[in-house]
């Protein structure tokens, strides 16, 4: 019934008990999980992991962090474009975006690698998974200008005007367990605001740890914390807003059983 639509479960030396991890999430209900890849390396485990769980609802994407900018070569452009073209589970690009905030890569090189794959993900015709950390002016601006139209800001922790900007455009919101935090009700009145048909939930795992679990690993069963808050800002029982929440991701990753 719920869908985790950010996990990172495949990084196996945090993960070494995966396989209970999955059986604590399905007993939860979180049914359907998007693996996220952040460099090539990783993002053909993350492929590599979902295959090797055909029978779950487990997806991939291939993506190339901005922390990480500099290794998205033309080499490993024109494999993630072989793969998307013959790889089924791979449901989207990312996680991409620009980092200010720590900039681990220069800015120019950030930009470049951001706009090369937003333009293979038209190309392919594939959603793309973003990430924005003090960045917004350049990201809305790339993305305007690239023009991609199947657009998740994944972990959303912009603030009300660039909210509004983002559904005007058709982009789905992605929450994590952020807006579980006491401080961030400026997050919380964004998600109440937020068109239904545009949301969506994600863990971040091993990050981004919701209350009450706060401190300790984050896993996708804990997708429920987010799920519940949210459920209640938008009048819904948690039920209905986990049929929404894997609805609107089956419409933007347009996955297939
Ligand atoms: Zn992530």
């Amino acid at each position: 019934m719920f869908t985790d639509t950010h996990s990172h479960i495949h990084f196996s030396h945090e993960f070494p008990d995966v396989e209970d991890l999955i059986v604590r999430a399905e007993r939860a209900q979180v049914d359907h999980q998007i693996i996220v890849g952040c460099t090539p390396d990783d993002s053909y485990l993350a492929l590599e992991f979902v295959k090797k769980r055909s029978g779950k609802n487990m997806w991939s994407t291939l993506g190339v962090h901005p922390h990480s900018a500099n290794l998205f070569t033309e080499e490993v452009e024109q494999k993630f474009r072989s793969l998307v073209l013959s790889e089924p589970k791979i449901v989207a690009l990312g996680e991409m975006g620009l980092d200010y905030f720590r900039n681990l890569q220069p800015k120019d090189v950030q930009i470049k690698t951001f706009r090369s794959q937003l333009r293979l993900a038209k190309e392919l015709n594939k959603a793309v998974v973003v990430h924005v950390r003090d960045a917004w002016d350049d990201a809305l601006k790339i993305l305007g200008e690239e023009g991609n139209k199947k657009v998740i800001l994944h972990c959303f922790t912009g603030d009300m005007n660039i909210a509004q900007e983002c559904w005007d455009r058709g982009y789905y919101l992605s929450f994590s367990g952020v807006v579980t935090y006491p401080k961030n009700g400026y997050l919380r009145d964004i998600a109440m605001s937020v068109p239904e048909e545009l949301i969506l939930i994600e863990t971040d795992c091993p990050y981004l740890t919701p209350q009450p679990y706060r401190g300790k690993r984050n896993e996708p069963a804990f997708v429920i914390e987010t799920a519940k808050i949210l459920a209640m800002l938008m009048g819904m029982t948690l039920e209905e807003f986990g049929k929404l929440t894997t609805q609107n991701a089956k419409k933007i990753f347009g996955w297939k059983k």
